[in-house]
């Protein structure tokens, strides 16, 4: 069994994504890693799910990175949970980031894991990107420590049919893709 590992991207109201419909990245990234890692530990308490959930206060510059690698191994699965923007208000879409040397694991996973989200909240599928294609170019969270990567932009908080649906079909996704996290840490023995 898979160790998973639920990250929020961010840590808190305005630390994100600016919101411009009613949804703050920062804040919800936090929230809905709550409401996953709640779930999967309901669900599924057989799986071990370790999460920055109580470590709030950790930033990527203040030790994050530090205490992942600290018992990182090279079969969990680290899922860091983010939403989009854009100046074009028309951006829409569900994404999963892998790193740039992916692992077939990451590749087809993050395939149907972007389909998933898509199907669910309505919106478009942006596909799978790697990190190069990313806005940033490097993202520590894929690069700094190895094992199954992935980064999930859900949808856009600058469209507001995103945020619309997003909101709408949260208990939906909280379920479809907790299932689906869960069938990857339960499927691949180590
Ligand atoms: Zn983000």
């Amino acid at each position: 069994m898979r160790k998973l590992i639920i990250i929020a991207g961010h840590n808190g109201k305005g630390t994100g994504a600016p919101d411009r419909h009613g949804l703050d990245e920062g804040a919800e990234t936090m929230a809905l890693r709550d409401c996953f890692v709640d779930w999967l530990r309901i669900k599924y308490p057989q799986i071990e799910v370790a999460t920055d959930r109580g470590r709030d206060n950790l930033t990527l510059a203040g030790g994050l990175l530090k205490w992942l690698k600290s018992f990182v191994k090279k079969s969990n699965i680290c899922i860091d949970l983010h939403f989009n923007s854009s100046a074009n208000e028309q951006a829409t879409g569900a994404e999963v980031v892998v790193p740039d040397k992916y692992s077939m694991f990451e590749f087809g996973n993050a395939k149907k894991l972007a389909a998933k989200i898509a199907e669910i909240l309505q919106i478009k599928n942006r596909g799978v990107k790697i990190e190069i294609q990313s806005a940033l170019g490097k993202l520590a969270m894929l690069s700094e420590f190895d094992c199954e990567n992935f980064l999930i932009e859900f949808a856009f908080t600058s469209n507001a049919k995103d945020v619309e649906n997003y909101k709408k079909y949260k208990p939906e996704l909280i379920a479809g893709l907790g299932e689906y996290f869960a069938k990857m840490a339960l499927e691949t023995k180590n």
